[in-house]
């Protein structure tokens, strides 16, 4: 559906174009903003406009109406800035692959796009070129939810490829939503990383004046070059202000709210470090000291891997195939990491055809344990394996990288057990 017939003339006899930057009075209340496409579940005669705050409105646009074009053209994004390389500065890469952080308003649709040209990335990070040598490079315009393996298989390469040519840090400009699956993956790809890879996000996109974009990239920067801490890290809002940024193990991070700027959190883990606004950084245990030496992209993933939630009602028969077809299985669990006890013949089949399967729990919080009650006995005996305080879609992550990456099924649960990036604490620390 379009704008009505009578609205769009009107539209038209203005000149009005989407992006225009127009007034808009109506029943004695005028709004200024962006002519936005129109959208499809309202009636044709509601204008929409985007506000200078970054949120669309709808006005319904009476007869009596007045409507002013007050600029024609929409807002260039492309903000081209001159770089110059200095001796002795430490050189930054910026990869971006799209999300809010790479995005603006797009006035053809109305949607909020993910493409931020490499210089409009640097642009954002306002007196960087003074204090880095940055290079960016657009590799990816993909919201996050739209990320697969492939795209960390590519990312891990261009990363390591990054470092083997002289950068001293990577950050990952990335979407939100599913950054915690990549930070996992490019943690397991990339192993003993020697220089900092940074992923970096945003809640709100950066056409916006209260984007997170231009402060949580400024934290980054900063950790990349005062840090000195070698690994894959996500470093995002740890507050609502802008007084405070956390640097979260990329194998532990989760995001926790669906808009909030401080919405990351580290689960069972405290963020390896804190940032304050004026750069200070301090840590919360120790780190893996950056240093010389060359990176490595381990990227075969076993694709035939699943991730499923267990829930009460779960009815075996409707996960029969999948179970029987995938050579990796991992449930998020109830409490210590159970499952009802209709699910434990299936797991016992799956295991007895050569599968692995691994229990977390969907509690998050502390870790799973099958030796408490005698649902987890059953499972331990159905031959499923459990992996402390790892998160589910971590252990996912993991389990794709490891069954490619071991000769057989013994050895990839023993790797399942055993730390390899942060992943999991330690068998010994005690739960309160
Ligand atoms: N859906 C977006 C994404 O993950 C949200 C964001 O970037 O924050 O790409």
């Amino acid at each position: 559906m379009s704008y009505s017939v009578s609205l769009s003339k009107l539209l038209e006899s203005i000149g009005a174009k989407e992006g225009s930057n127009l007034s808009v009075s109506s029943k004695d209340k005028t709004y200024i903003g962006r002519l936005m496409p129109h959208h499809d579940f309202s009636d044709g005669d509601i204008l929409v406009i985007k506000l200078s705050s970054g949120y669309n409105v709808g006005i319904r646009i009476y007869p009596d109406s007045e409507v002013k074009v007050l600029e024609h053209s929409a807002p260039a994004l492309k903000k081209e800035v001159a770089f110059e390389r200095k001796e002795g500065r430490p050189n930054i890469v910026f990869i971006g692959t799209g999300g809010t952080i790479a995005s603006g308003a797009d006035y053809r649709t109305g949607a909020v796009r993910p493409a931020l040209s490499a210089s409009e990335m640097i642009a954002l990070v306002p007196g960087i070129t003074d204090i880095a040598n940055i290079s960016a490079k657009a590799m990816l315009s993909l919201f996050s939810e739209n990320m697969n393996v492939e795209h960390w298989q590519e990312l891990a390469k261009a990363v390591a490829e990054e470092i083997n040519g002289g950068a001293d840090a990577v950050m990952v400009l990335h979407g939100t939503d599913t950054m915690g699956y990549t930070a996992a993956a490019l943690s397991f790809m990339l192993g003993d990383v020697p220089k900092p890879v940074v992923l970096v996000g945003a809640q709100r996109s950066p056409d916006r004046p209260s984007s997170d974009a231009p402060s949580n990239l400024t934290a980054a920067v900063r950790f990349c070059i005062n840090g000195g801490a070698a690994g894959v890290f996500v470093v995002m809002h740890d507050t609502l202000g802008d007084d405070s940024f956390a640097v979260h193990t990329g194998t532990r991070v989760r995001k926790m709210h669906t808009s909030r700027r401080d919405a990351f959190e580290s689960i069972n883990a405290s963020p390896i470090a804190f940032l304050d606004e004026e750069g200070t950084i301090r840590f919360t245990r120790e780190k893996r000291a950056a240093a010389s030496g060359k990176a490595a992209a381990r990227t075969d993933m076993e694709r035939s891997t699943v991730l499923l939630q267990y829930y009460p009602g779960m009815d075996p028969s409707l996960f029969e195939e999948i179970m029987m077809k995938s050579k990796g299985i991992v449930i998020a669990g109830s409490g210590l990491g159970h499952v009802s006890e209709s699910m434990i013949p299936l797991i016992k089949k799956a295991c007895g055809s050569g599968s692995v399967v691994v229990v977390t729990s969907q509690c998050l919080g502390g870790r799973t344990n099958l030796n408490v009650y005698n649902t987890g006995r059953d499972m331990l005996a159905a031959g499923a394996i459990s992996v402390l305080d790892m998160l589910p879609e971590t252990a996912y992550v993991k389990l794709m990288w490891v069954l490619a990456n071991s000769k057989d099924a013994e050895e990839a649960k023993r790797l399942m057990m055993t730390p390899l990036a942060g992943e999991m604490g330690d068998r010994r620390t005690v739960d309160v």
